[in-house]
């Protein structure tokens, strides 16, 4: 059960302190507050954990800071979308609006090499309006002896080129939580130039304790990667550790299933629920197309699979595509081979525009039909 307030209830007025007071007292039932401090407005929400089922939702709802009482069911209670359409979907992090209604594109490095590629791909990204890019410094990798990234050590010019660029928000992956530290400290001494978003990895979709670090701190929004051997709800579910500790500004992103079904692709393409998590949570919907693809491979349409991949993901209603380009994809320390190029990032834009423009169209296409349906029979119910 959640518990929301009027927006900018005052934690330190009388109407807060006897709603707390009330909920406190409720038998079996444990509370933990979320507040969510919004562009416009701060929002309380107060969960209700344990035995909810005697809760009497009246005089909740009667009490003077409440302004109204949602049922959950147990799946995604923080994340979840519960039909109800009333709270937010997404967050504005750094001037940037991430939501489950609008599109932004993360291009970028799969992992810093150089500072002039570094450079190279943030100042094309700025020719292009673009305002995000993704930088990987910690790379989690299968071969020990495999670069494993700059670390901390690139992070300085990364931040300052940012800077320099005009770029807001970088995803920036993080395998320990003492890496959310030194990103801390880095942007501090660089006066703030740039926002990063934490990315969580495949491989640590279910490292709950890393989960538990990136959730506890509210500085940062997170874009969890969905497990590539785990199901679906397991990967919603480790979303939802993240909100549990109180960091809702969560992205959740799909990158491919392992299986050798997928081939050629290095992993198998899962884009088709994209709705599906929509539809479950709140959460803006990433999709990777990079590594879910993993070559440059190319049909006789001349569009490569990466772009055809990205494009399935938008059509379907993706909100964010994240995707490796690099400015000499033979001299890249990670992942060159399934890099698109600097000059394909102008036709993948303008692509990725085209693809929004659909989905838009078959979003109002959709919704004429079922004004349609409901005027030839109003008391027709809608089709399931
Ligand atoms: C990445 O985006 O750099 C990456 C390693 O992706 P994944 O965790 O999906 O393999
Ligand atoms: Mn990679």
């Amino acid at each position: 059960m959640i518990v929301i307030l009027h927006a900018n209830t005052d934690t330190e007025s009388e109407a807060y302190r006897e709603t707390l007071a009330h909920l406190e007292k409720l038998p079996g039932v444990q509370i933990r507050q979320h507040h969510i401090q919004g562009s416009e407005q701060k929002l309380t929400e107060i969960y209700l954990l344990g035995d909810t089922h005697k809760v009497d939702q009246e005089t909740i709802e009667s009490l003077e800071a409440v302004d109204r009482v949602v049922r959950v069911s147990q799946e995604y209670r923080v994340l979840g979308r519960h039909q109800d359409e009333h709270r937010a979907s997404g967050f504005t992090y750094n001037g940037v609006t991430f939501a489950q209604n609008n599109l932004n594109i993360m291009a970028g490095l799969c992992a810093v090499d150089t500072p002039e590629h570094v450079e190279i791909m943030m100042q094309t990204l700025q020719g292009f309006g673009q305002v995000c890019t993704r930088m990987g410094a910690y790379k989690p990798r299968t071969n020990p002896y495999s670069f494993q990234g700059h670390g901390r050590k690139c992070l300085p010019y990364v931040f300052e080129l940012a800077g320099k660029y005009g770029i807001k928000v970088i995803a920036m992956e993080i395998t320990h939580e003492r890496h959310i530290d030194d990103i801390r400290e880095c942007l501090e001494k660089t006066g703030q130039p740039t926002g990063v978003m934490l990315q969580i990895g495949t491989r640590n979709t279910q490292n709950f304790e890393l989960l538990k670090a990136i959730g506890r701190q509210q500085e940062f929004p997170a874009l969890l990667k969905r497990g590539y051997g785990v199901t679906l709800n397991e990967s919603l579910n480790a979303a939802e550790y993240l909100a549990s500790e109180g960091n809702t500004r969560v992205i959740f992103c799909l990158r491919g299933m392992k299986s050798s079904f997928g081939n050629p692709h290095r992993n198998m393409v899962d884009f088709a629920q994209v709705p599906v998590i929509k539809r479950l949570t709140r959460m803006p919907v990433c999709v990777d197309p990079s590594h879910s693809v993993g070559s440059r491979e190319k049909s006789p349409d001349h569009i490569l699979d990466v772009i055809h991949a990205s494009a399935q993901g938008v059509v379907a209603g993706a909100n964010l595509v994240l995707v490796d380009f690099h400015p000499e994809p033979s001299k890249a320390l990670v992942d060159g081979p399934q890099a698109l190029q600097m000059d394909e990032l102008g036709a993948f834009l303008e692509d990725m525009e085209i693809c929004k423009e659909t989905y838009n169209k078959r979003v109002q296409l959709w919704a004429k039909e079922l004004v349609r349906e409901q005027t030839l029979d109003p008391a027709r119910p809608e089709r399931v």
